[in-house]
């Protein structure tokens, strides 16, 4: 068994390093990629949505290199993420791959037995004892905790750094550094010693740099190449930055959910304007909008892929809350097609705004 799974963000950092700890033998496919997008276009349904495109990119390109098992986690709908593993197993077995599919949907969509018989399809590969695999589980979690929080920091304090640059450059080191570890143990200490050294950038508190909220569909706002880089991009021109949704809040919403006692400040939040679930995160991008504008962002990036049902409905309503409030907020659609000019040209456009937003704020003119 080689196991592969596709991109999100840092977790493959995560699940690099529980394979490690659990000696089973995997494949982490190349970072997403044009390459790995136009695989995924080429062979997936036209009208399907950007990420189920460049997750198949991911698989095409891992099995190349010898991948033979996928894992990947799965969902009952309502959007049609719910619908996402039934559909590309039927393209891969289509194209001709052989490959079992090990689908971690919610315990409690699927049942606590059959969620631990799959946990343990996993584990099978593993010579591991008990006790030694649960460790290991153990320090998965902490590492997705662990990278988070570097990234949040680095997003964050790059809009008071000193030097240009230092804080991206960091977060980039240290995703190589802890890419190049061989065991979990190993990639704490490195991750460790970057939130350290984040902590120890020059910083100047009179700064005052444009803040911004990433809201919207949960993979394209996490996972950087959909969304053409755009956290690094607004590194790049200096703005602090702040994301709610990470692979570590997934987890910790997944398993607090059941208890409902799960993101209670964003169902407060979007209680007035979106009161239910209706699929993907849209109730969180609503509710995420109202806190960004109370906790004193400056403006709000909505992202999402073209035909995104959930998003469709929450881009509906967050004009209400911009008026409302009285908080700028910017919904920028990607696909396949988007060009990378005019997207910046849009961000530019925005920033623009809050700038003088800003300054007419401050400054009273
Ligand atoms: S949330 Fe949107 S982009 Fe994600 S699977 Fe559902 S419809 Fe597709």
């Amino acid at each position: 068994m080689k196991i592969t799974f596709p991109h999100l963000g840092n977790t493959f950092l995560a699940v690099k390093a529980l394979f490690d700890g659990l000696g089973i033998d995997y494949v982490v496919p190349p970072l997403s990629n044009r390459e790995a997008l136009e695989i995924g276009a080429k062979y997936s349904p036209e009208e399907i949505c950007l990420p189920f495109k460049i997750m198949i990119g991911n698989y095409i390109q891992s099995i190349r290199e010898g991948a033979d098992t996928i894992l990947i986690v799965g969902s009952c709908g309502p959007c049609r993420f719910g619908e996402y593993c039934e559909l590309q197993m039927n393209l891969l077995k289509k194209l001709g791959y052989n490959l079992k599919f090990i689908v971690l949907d919610y315990p409690k969509d699927i049942g606590l037995k059959e969620f631990f018989r799959r946990i343990s399809s996993i584990a099978s590969g593993s010579d591991k004892n008990n006790f030694e695999k649960l460790r290991v589980a153990g320090f998965g979690l902490k590492i997705i905790n662990l990278i988070d929080n570097v990234e949040k920091k680095a997003k964050f304090l790059c809009g008071y750094e000193l030097k240009r640059g230092q804080c991206k450059s960091l977060l980039n080191e240290c995703r190589k550094r802890a890419f190049e570890t061989d065991s979990p143990e190993e990639m704490i200490c490195v991750l460790k010693n970057y939130a350290g050294k984040l902590g120890k950038v020059p910083v100047s508190k009179n700064k005052k740099p444009l803040k911004i909220a990433i809201i919207g569909e949960i993979y394209t706002i996490i996972e950087p190449f959909s969304n053409l880089f755009i956290e690094e991009k607004l590194m790049n021109y200096g703005v602090s930055t702040a994301r709610c949704l990470t692979p570590s809040w997934w987890v910790k919403d997944a398993i607090l959910s059941p208890f409902k006692l799960n993101s209670i400040s964003i169902r407060m939040a979007s209680r007035k304007y979106l009161p239910f679930y209706i699929g993907g995160h849209a109730r969180e991008c609503v509710g995420e909008a109202v806190l960004a504008s109370k906790k004193g962002f400056d403006g709000a990036i909505q992202i999402f892929p073209v035909g995104c049902m959930p998003e469709i409905v929450s881009k509906s309503i967050l004009p209400n809350i911009a008026r409302d409030k009285k908080f700028p907020i910017l919904t920028l659609v990607v696909d396949e097609m988007t060009g990378e000019a005019g997207y910046i040209t849009r961000i530019e456009a925005f920033l623009d705004l809050l700038e003088r937003r800003k300054n007419n704020v401050l400054y009273g003119s």
